[in-house]
């Protein structure tokens, strides 16, 4: 086995330890391949060890990649800041865009999709740590920007995502973590048509078991896979 697909199956079990120590279903729980910095060639031998989700922060970056791995019917996910114009691009592209923070970006992906005649899946960003060098929106204001994001037609809010502050201690990020759980019960007893609470994207590297253990069906995992970026 080469390494990708080594440590590939090492977050596997790490990620089903966590799961099962929660009480969770360890299937519950995926995948997304962080490929910032990462070439294509090396992105693909993690999609032949059975990486089917990948996430891409740069929208230009990311051209190529998805143009060289088209064959293998991968789930493109966005997770980088998204500018309002780029986005045109983003709903070309992705499946799903996890960093939706505010209700200006929703409008201008709203009206891209629209003009593909697609309905595009979101997560909304949400800073649970209050950090000024982190978007998102703060987590007082969330149900209301997902209230206001509900009503655009060519939008899904398809749940919540987060990037905490970095701690060496994964469980001193576990209160981030569980504050974006927290939230995501709030959205649902709220009751907001046309929303969906199934995602909760939390968890890199550093602390993904933690955020397994938290509730995170999406981990958004780089260096324990590919390696250490330039
Ligand atoms: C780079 C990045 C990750 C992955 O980070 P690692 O620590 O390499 O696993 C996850 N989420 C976002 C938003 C990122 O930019």
């Amino acid at each position: 086995m080469d390494t990708i697909s080594e440590n590939l199956s090492h977050i596997r079990q790490r990620i089903a330890r966590a799961a099962l120590r929660s009480g969770r279903n360890p299937e519950a729980v995926e995948i997304v391949g962080v490929t910032k910095t990462v070439s294509a060639d090396r992105v693909e031998a993690a999609v032949k060890a059975g990486l089917r989700i990948l996430g891409e922060n740069y929208v230009q970056e990311s051209f190529e990649k998805i143009e060289a791995l088209a064959s293998y019917g991968i789930s493109w996910h966005f997770i980088g800041r998204l500018q309002s114009n780029k986005a045109k691009y983003a709903v070309r592209l992705f499946d799903l865009i996890h960093s939706v923070h505010s209700e200006k970006l929703a409008r201008e992906i709203d009206r891209q999709a629209k003009k593909y005649d697609r309905v595009q899946p979101v997560l909304i960003q949400v800073n649970t740590g209050g950090e000024s060098s982190k978007t998102g929106v703060p987590p007082e204001d969330t149900v209301d920007l997902v209230r206001r994001v509900s009503r655009l037609e060519n939008i899904s809010i398809r749940g919540l995502m987060t990037l905490p502050p970095f701690f060496d201690a994964p469980d001193r990020v576990r209160p981030f973590f569980r504050a974006l759980h927290d939230l995501k019960k709030q959205v649902k007893d709220a009751g907001i048509d046309n929303v969906s609470m199934e995602s909760l994207s939390m968890g890199m590297t550093g602390d993904f078991e933690v955020a397994v253990e938290e509730g995170a069906t999406l981990v958004r995992i780089g260096t324990a896979i590919f390696g250490e970026r330039p």
